[in-house]
């Protein structure tokens, strides 16, 4: 996997209408040729992606309840990552812990 970080400049653009408030339209590609490869396990690495993982109600209940348990960082990302979550840095856990607990 070449790329680990979406500070990459990736050229892709796109003409999107907003239809309401909560749904786009795409009308246009501008350019569609990423600079990176652009796949799941890409999309799962964002910042964003996982911060929103994170705040899943169901996700969130399960990490609080780990760490008050003592699990370690690394086994809560194991479980995570087999209950199909995506991938929780460690940092995403400290700061988790440190805003929620
Ligand atoms: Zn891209």
């Amino acid at each position: 996997m070449g790329c680990r970080t979406w500070k990459i400049f990736c050229p892709v653009t796109a003409q999107l209408i907003a239809k309401s408030k909560t749904a786009l339209t795409l009308t246009k590609w501008e350019v569609t040729k990423h600079n990176h490869v652009c796949d799941e396990q890409f999309y799962e690495s964002l910042p964003s992606t996982r911060h929103r993982l994170l705040k899943d109600p169901e996700v969130s209940k399960d990490v609080t309840l780990m760490i008050s348990a003592g699990a370690k960082p690394g086994k809560i990302r194991s479980i995570l990552r087999s209950k199909g979550v995506g991938r929780i840095s460690q940092r995403d856990l400290a700061n988790f812990r440190y805003v929620n607990l």
